[in-house]
């Protein structure tokens, strides 16, 4: 882009949490603004390469250039996560085989099962726990979509044999990046064709903005989600770009902050006895809690805590918790009793008052209705 200064081709040299601040900034001149403003425009004057506010946006570009540089690649912006995700989806012909993890995002299983019920594709819904039939089911599909970890049962594929091993029959691989993050996980450098993001979550990470994303080398196949982005108009709004962006370029110290309280978190609450078990991969500022009592016990942390926020999504400064099997649609794998944390970026001390007295109404309320 002539107006940009191009740091997105130095991107390489530097540091991912560099790139966060840097990329997709106006060029240095004299006068410009440090910040690419909100390009309110449905229309351009006739003659240049846009035309159109459906065909492109500068706000989407400085976003793009940002999250590309970030994770390596052309990204295109969209008007959610799941409006990127079904364009992925559609990417496939008819009849043909959808590899999915089944504790995948669960709006993207749902997509799956209605595309399946329709008679568009043939779904086959993967255990990724068992890494023999993951790479089993690679044999015959058109496109492998990957979670990692899977959500919101934190397990963790290792990417690079299913990657390769979808690559030999032929298929596209998807990789749904939300919860790692590009600076915990790229992709496209374990060999991915494509990466997806809600980057309604970590990316823009203030819980007020929908919005999607998809990264990928392949000229072709940007090419190809480019024509049918103009043609769908399933692009963001430039306010909801603009909000994606200032929230990007904190991501590393949030999710510094989100992850040192995750894991101080997961250190107190194995200790506690109303928790039957804490998954946490490791990494990021996720953390699933299987309350002893099931539903009943676990509705009721839900419902006793005062700094944490009782609502689903994820990925924010605020820390969040929700029992997952509340929804009718959620895996029938995922326990009962698990909650899920978004661990935000609050005081560690104040977060666990507020998690532990709302664990300790549990042991005193065992008895169950
Ligand atoms: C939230 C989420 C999505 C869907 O994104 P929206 O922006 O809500 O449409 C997709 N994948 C994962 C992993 C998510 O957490």
């Amino acid at each position: 882009m002539a107006d940009h200064d191009g740091t997105h081709e130095h991107a390489s040299d530097l540091k991912p949490a560099t790139v966060a601040v840097t990329a997709g900034r106006p060029a240095k001149d004299p006068d410009q603004p440090l910040n690419a403003p909100v390009t309110l425009a449905s229309t351009y004057v006739a003659g240049g390469d846009v035309e159109y506010g459906r065909y492109g946006n500068p706000t989407w570009t400085a976003f793009e250039e940002a999250l590309g540089a970030l994770e390596g690649g052309r990204c295109l912006s969209y008007a959610s996560g799941l409006a990127a995700v079904s364009t992925l989806l559609d990417l496939v012909g008819n009849g043909a085989t959808v590899v999915v993890p089944r504790h995948s995002y669960n709006g993207t299983v749902m997509q799956v099962a209605d595309l399946e019920a329709r008679g568009r594709v043939t779904a086959r819904l993967i255990d990724v726990t068992d890494a023999d039939a993951l790479l089993k089911s690679c044999e015959d599909a058109a496109l492998v979509w990957l979670e990692s970890p899977t959500n919101p049962a934190l397990e963790i594929i290792d990417l690079e044999p299913v990657i390769a091993a979808a690559h030999e029959a032929g298929a596209y691989v998807v990789v749904d990046n939300t919860f790692a993050t590009p600076l915990v996980q790229r992709p496209l450098d374990l060999g991915a064709d494509l990466v997806v993001h809600s980057a309604t979550k970590y990316i823009a990470g203030h819980s007020d903005v929908l919005m999607g994303a998809v990264v990928t080398r392949d000229e072709e196949l940007y090419d190809v989600l480019k024509k049918r982005r103009d043609l769908l108009g399933n692009a963001p709004g430039p306010f909801e770009a603009w909000l994606a962006l200032r929230g990007l370029r904190t991501l590393a110290v949030r999710l510094d902050r989100a992850t040192a309280n995750a894991k101080e978190l997961v250190a107190r609450l194995e200790d506690h006895p109303a928790v039957e078990e804490v998954r946490y991969p490791g990494f990021g500022a996720i953390v699933a809690v299987v309350v002893a009592g099931g539903e009943f016990a676990a509705d009721l942390v839900t419902r006793s805590t005062r700094l944490w926020v009782h609502s689903t999504s994820l990925g924010g400064v605020e820390s969040q918790l929700e029992r997952r099997r509340r929804w009718r649609t959620e895996a029938a794998t995922i326990p009962e009793g698990l909650v899920r944390l978004s661990v935000g970026i609050e005081d560690v001390d104040d977060l666990w008052a507020d998690l532990r007295q709302a664990l300790d109404g549990v042991r005193s309320d065992r008895v169950e209705p």
